[in-house]
């Protein structure tokens, strides 16, 4: 079976578990729209979807994907297509969520272009530029652990660029005024590929928080 193919015949399968029977779920979603209370801004990554590792049904993210899971500050410059920018702007503004969940990951690849700098030296490269919002992690694992592999400083740049989006967020009126009146709230969540545990981080709290672990154990 191609590659095509196969998500075909998964697309029956959704077909036969959300429109035959008396299954409502969209029909709900299409006559009461969408209000969904949680806003999820994760990696482009294929390995980590939001909606597969959380297992949410329709309606109940939304979601935001780019390279290493990045907010940009805010900004206003005319010339600019602020596309993260304009998602988080709905969901605030008009879907009035409640959470949002910023969604790293191990392996990252955006987070390891940020840390491996040939690539930041590329020209005309639309990703040194994207994860650049960064390197203000990049430069403080550099600083903290000049002596650890590269692999290592991956991971805790990936966990310190969370923290880089978060206070991101709050640069935007709208979200930091949602944060204050306490109708906002803002997560950073760190998924590892190799042992599926999912780790919360806040800027206070630093050490992982275990929310949850996946064993496969019988
Ligand atoms: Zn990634």
């Amino acid at each position: 079976m191609n590659a095509l193919d196969r998500l075909r015949a998964g697309y029956e399968k959704f077909c036969e578990a959300y429109f035959s029977g008396d299954n409502s779920t969209f029909k709900d979603l299409v006559s009461k729209g969408q209000s969904p209370k949680v806003l999820i801004i994760g990696c482009c990554d294929s390995r980590v979807s939001p909606s597969i590792i959380t297992q949410a049904e329709p309606g109940e993210l939304f979601t935001i994907r780019n390279v290493a899971n990045l907010v940009p500050p805010y900004t206003h410059e005319e010339e600019a297509y602020h596309g993260v920018s304009a998602a988080i702007e709905f969901a605030v503004r008009h879907l009035e969520v409640e959470h949002i969940v910023v969604l790293g990951h191990s392996q990252c690849g955006g987070i390891r272009a940020l840390m491996q700098s040939e690539i930041l030296e590329q020209k005309d490269s639309f990703i040194s530029t994207w994860v650049s919002i960064a390197k203000a992690a990049k430069d403080k694992v550099n600083a903290q652990l000049p002596d650890a592999s590269m692999d290592q400083k991956c991971n805790v740049c990936e966990q310190e660029a969370l923290l880089i989006s978060l206070n991101n967020l709050l640069s935007f009126p709208w979200v930091k005024s949602q944060v204050d009146a306490k109708k906002l709230h803002l997560h950073a969540w760190h998924f590892d590929l190799d042992s599926g545990q999912l780790a919360e981080f806040t800027p206070e709290n630093h050490a992982a928080q275990i929310l949850y672990h996946y064993s496969q154990s019988k």
